[in-house]
């Protein structure tokens, strides 16, 4: 798929657990910052996006959720802190969420160094 930023073709993310049979993920390492899709293989259609940057020696990441429900698209994005979470065998991701907003937020890989300070600010 194109990045829906830059344009660019993104790389495909192998996924190793049971979200491989339902969603497939993208990345552009083309972007300033780095920028994930989720999508759902069902309805080829983006339902989360994933951007993130490093801040005071800490990583930030915003998702941005497009979710469908029933008789509407629901929007909404959270921008929260990006840490690691040690398992007995294995180590993980650990999303924590700083703020949780309705809509799609002004927040580009281009300009994420500008407007997350502002955002986490006023959380
Ligand atoms: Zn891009």
């Amino acid at each position: 798929m194109k990045c829906l930023y830059c344009q660019n073709d993104c790389e495909f993310v192998e996924l190793e657990d049971l979200m491989a049979k339902t969603a497939e993920v993208w990345k552009c390492t083309k972007c300033p910052h780095p920028v994930r899709f989720n999508k759902f293989i069902k309805s080829d259609r983006v339902a989360m996006i994933c951007i993130s940057m490093k801040m005071h020696d800490e990583t930030y990441a915003v998702h941005i959720y497009h979710e469908a429900g029933p008789f509407e698209i629901t929007k909404y994005f959270q921008i929260g802190k990006v840490g690691l979470k040690r398992n007995m065998n294995y180590i993980d991701f650990e999303f924590t969420p700083i703020v949780q907003l309705p809509g799609i937020p002004n927040i580009t890989p281009t300009n994420i160094e500008e407007k997350l300070p502002i955002y986490i600010t006023f959380s």
